[in-house]
């Protein structure tokens, strides 16, 4: 029998290989990789001459014969373009196959773009989902914005830069006060991590352009701690809303219905703070405080 070895490649950076991928690429007989080329700068980058075959999303069916004869003939490694096979990437029907053929299946661990997005967020790492990329079909988009609305833990989203505007224009009408992270370039030179809410992703983007890879990390929701937004917090939301041009009403009104914060709270915030409130019209608070 031999031995399927996932192997996890840089997510950019491309020093982010382990000693042991290095080797391991280097020793065996063949290396199935999604797109030969861009694996090509890798092992040349490694001095890693091995032989490699194409094993992609549109041809996965056709060649998982081949890599199997190959796999019962000796060791073979799969890696994908970026990251960790199997993950948003081919590998899981290899895997699947090699299993049942009694194959022994090993990964050698290294980057992922999820769990990296997901420990620089700041958001809860105990326990978290994975959603892969978010339909793309509207009715099903929908319906997946309603079945993550329930979802208590951190959801961790992959997205392709042209869409990011699109589905965080759904996150923000859907949990527009829900924390936000949009974790882009991870590892590469212009890597930058932006935090805030749902609402507060949509305005960045309007004035900083989707470019590059990005990973979105949004907060899941909190219906056991209605009380768990810090007073910082709802202080950002109230300054963010009032200069977005929402009616004080209205900005009271609706971070109460997120924050789990009483409409009498936010008020009395709005008055002690001094956010925002030179314009103060009196009609709008009066009608806010009853
Ligand atoms: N298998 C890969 C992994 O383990 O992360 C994921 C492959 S998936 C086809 C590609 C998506 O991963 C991109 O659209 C983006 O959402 C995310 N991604 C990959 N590299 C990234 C990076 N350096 N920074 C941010 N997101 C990245």
């Amino acid at each position: 029998m031999s031995t399927l070895y996932l192997v996890a490649t840089p997510i950019g950076n491309l020093e982010d290989m382990s000693l042991r991928a290095i080797r391991v690429l280097r020793e065996i007989p063949l290396i199935a990789a999604e797109d030969t080329r861009t694996t090509r700068v890798l092992l040349d980058r490694y001095q890693i001459q091995t032989r490699m075959t194409s094993y992609h999303e549109h041809n996965k069916a056709t060649k998982l014969k081949e890599i199997l004869a190959a796999l019962d003939a000796g060791d073979v490694a799969l890696v994908s373009d970026a990251g960790t096979p199997g993950i948003s990437d081919p590998g899981y029907e290899l895997v699947v196959a090699a299993i049942a053929r009694g194959h022994t299946v090993t990964a050698i661990p290294g980057p992922c773009a999820a769990i990296s997005a997901l420990v620089v967020s700041g958001l809860p790492t105990d326990a978290f989902v994975f959603e892969g990329f978010p339909p793309r079909k509207a009715a099903a988009l929908a319906r997946w914005i309603e079945r993550i609305g329930h979802e208590p833990r951190t959801i961790v989203l992959y997205e392709a830069p042209h869409r990011l505007t699109h589905t965080v224009e759904a996150l923000a009408k859907a949990f527009p006060t829900r924390r936000l992270v949009l974790a882009c370039e991870l590892t590469k030179m212009f890597e930058s991590v932006w935090r805030g809410t749902c609402a507060g992703a949509l305005d960045h983007l309007r004035t900083h352009p989707p470019r590059g890879e990005y990973v979105l990390v949004l907060e899941g929701s909190q219906p056991e701690q209605p009380e768990s937004w810090p007073k910082t917090r709802v202080l950002e939301e109230l300054k963010r809303q009032l200069a977005a041009g929402a009616t004080r009403r209205d900005a009271a009104r609706m971070i109460a219905e997120q924050s789990g914060w009483n409409k009498r709270d936010v008020i009395a915030l709005l008055h002690t703070s001094g956010c925002s409130l030179e314009d103060s019209n009196d009609e709008d608070l009066r009608r806010t405080e009853d």
